[in-house]
């Protein structure tokens, strides 16, 4: 199969390696970056001839103006597929221009990270007709473990906001209950040995432990090194807080993660490090 793929930082770069070793791969990046697949001297130009066009941009704003210059170039028939993580509206929107050129699209942002990008191990969360999905499933197979159809078009995206809606809210949670666990003089084994075990469980106690030293590795053991950035967070807080505005849905505790997230990245020392690194934030915090 031939593939365009315009994008190749962090996530980009290590997806198109792995393809790279069965497919025949052409990149672009705005940026010069040894990548070691062949590299177009455009964006239109990697995607003229390809079966299917893979993006793995920053923003919708960016996929939009990516979309304007490569649909009209690619095949008749061929696949857009946008893994980045970028509103609901622009994913429906690049779909839709997608449509009107004789193209397929499919949405379907990942989750897994830096190390799933470099080890095939991402899961995709997909959005686009059953044919195009069928088309791009291959491609899932080489570059993650799972790949999930969650309906039409922008789906993908909305699955992605949900899942990171919650992700925020159970991260802020626990942290804030390891605090006033400190504070009550409860050791911290003992409220995992409870929690991770109990009704009050969670992807954020049992496999992520914010607290260093206790439950399995996780960035806490390695001074809060991303793992998952904050600012990755806030992106995804603000782009799950758009859509409910859109979609007119009441969601206070994602607006209160998205608001704490900020702070924490934009006027603390939240940049940069993991988004778990919640927990010594509020340990130097009081209640007033
Ligand atoms: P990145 O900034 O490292 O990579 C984006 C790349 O796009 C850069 O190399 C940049 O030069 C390139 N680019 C920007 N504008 C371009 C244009 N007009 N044409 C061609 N290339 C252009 O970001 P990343 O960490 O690789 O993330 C990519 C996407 O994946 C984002 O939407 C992000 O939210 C999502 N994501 C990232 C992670 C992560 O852990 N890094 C995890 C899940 C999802």
């Amino acid at each position: 199969m031939k593939i365009g793929f315009i994008g190749l930082g962090n996530m980009g770069a290590p997806m198109a390696a792995n393809l790279s070793r069965e497919h025949d791969v052409t990149g672009f990046d705005t940026m010069a970056t040894p990548t070691g697949i062949t590299m177009a001297s455009s964006a239109a130009d990697a995607a003229s001839d390809a079966d299917i066009v893979i993006t793995m941009l920053p923003n919708g704003e960016i996929l939009r103006a990516v979309a304007a210059e490569i649909h009209p170039a690619m095949k008749p028939g061929s696949v857009h597929l946008d893994c980045s993580t970028v509103d609901v509206d622009s994913a429906r929107a690049v779909a839709a221009q997608a449509e009107s050129h004789g193209l397929a699209a499919i949405d379907a942002p990942v989750s897994g990270g830096i190390g799933g990008a470099m080890n095939g191990t991402l899961t995709f969360m997909a959005g686009g007709s059953d044919d195009a999905f069928a088309k791009v499933k291959p491609l899932f197979d080489i570059m993650g473990q799972k790949a999930v159809h969650c309906g039409p078009a922008g789906n993908g995206q909305a699955a992605k906001i949900c899942n990171n809606m919650i992700l925020g809210v159970t991260m802020i949670a626990t942290c804030e209950a390891f605090v006033l666990a400190d504070k009550l003089g409860l050791d911290r084994q003992a409220m995992f040995d409870v929690v991770s075990t109990s009704s009050g469980s969670s992807w954020s106690m049992n496999t992520y432990c914010p607290a260093p030293g206790i439950g399995p590795q996780s960035p806490a053991d390695n001074g809060y090194k991303p793992g998952f950035a904050a600012e990755l967070m806030l992106k995804d807080l603000n782009l799950a807080q758009m859509a409910a505005i859109a979609a007119d849905a009441d969601t206070p505790m994602g607006q209160a993660a998205r608001d704490l997230y900020a702070q924490f990245v934009e006027a603390e020392d939240g940049r940069g490090r993991d988004f778990s690194a919640m927990l010594p934030r509020f340990e130097k915090r009081h209640r007033s």
